[in-house]
């Protein structure tokens, strides 16, 4: 069963745009509390940031006031613990802020500080429990500070769709999955932005779930059911904690409503 992680001190209402609320993890974690086990996370520690930032880029983070720092380190401490969990076969959604994604090495922006994901994979990787991850990006804006600091690592996919249509959307991503080869862990950067009434316009809710869905076979048939998800963007408030419902029923297995009456759970996997 997917399990969730939470910590009241995501709360902390730290200066930061006021698009990343804390309403926005609240939402998520109102929504979904009542169907997935909680997992309260510990800080990360700065060991773990500096596997993959600068220390100059830590003092700056510092530098920008306690409260932002702590829940900084306690966002990546999410991520990792994620990534645990997932490692046990155990899928997980961290809901987490501040989100990480556009988080580069040595410079944050994007209301990012740390690189939660690649808190988390880089983790793994130094502890040699993983030697190949695909890392999905399927938030609204560009994982920039993903992709920069996994440029060319080897053993990193970083899968990101763009398309003008949900349809498309949907079908460019579940064709990136099949192509996808073998790997140890899918970590997804879950930003719910794209959502039709968010900035973005495009994905409906059932489209969460069936997205969620296409991870979780993915996980099954090419990474031994290890995947974790962590929270991103996401700005429409009211819908969030829906839409991070869906997702999550989709990645722990639960086909969406589309597939009912279709007993072939290969059906979205088709043989070569
Ligand atoms: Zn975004």
């Amino acid at each position: 069963m997917l399990k969730i992680i939470y910590h009241e001190d995501y709360l902390t209402d730290y200066f930061t745009s006021a698009a990343e609320s804390p309403l926005r993890v609240k939402a998520i974690y109102r929504r979904l509390r009542d169907h997935f086990e909680t997992v309260t996370p510990e800080a990360a520690s700065p060991e773990d940031i500096l596997r993959v930032h600068t220390s100059d880029h830590l003092e700056g983070v510092q530098s920008e006031g306690a409260e932002v720092y702590r829940t900084a380190l306690l966002s990546s401490g999410g991520a990792l613990c994620a990534a645990r969990l997932a490692m046990e076969g155990m899928p997980a959604f961290a809901i987490i802020r501040p989100p990480g994604h556009h988080a580069k090495a040595s410079s944050y922006s994007g209301f990012c500080f740390f690189n939660n994901m690649a808190v988390a994979v880089t983790s793994l990787l130094a502890a040699g429990s993983i030697r190949r991850v695909a890392i999905i990006d399927f938030d609204m804006h560009h994982g920039d500070g993903t992709e920069a600091i996994f440029r060319d690592h080897p053993a990193v996919d970083f899968i990101e769709v763009r398309a003008r249509t949900r349809e498309r959307y949907l079908g460019l991503l579940e064709l990136k999955l099949r192509w996808l080869g073998g790997v140890d862990l899918i970590a997804v950067s879950a930003g719910f932005d794209l959502y039709v009434r968010d900035w973005g316009g495009l994905l409906e809710t059932d489209d969460y779930h069936y997205l969620g869905y296409l991870i979780r076979q993915a996980a099954q048939n090419k990474a031994g059911c290890r995947c974790f998800a962590l929270l991103e963007g996401g700005y429409f408030v009211n819908d969030l904690g829906k839409n991070a419902l869906a997702f999550c029923l989709g990645l722990s297995g639960e086909p969406p409503s589309v597939l009912c009456g279709d007993d072939d759970d290969s059906g979205i996997w088709p043989e070569p």
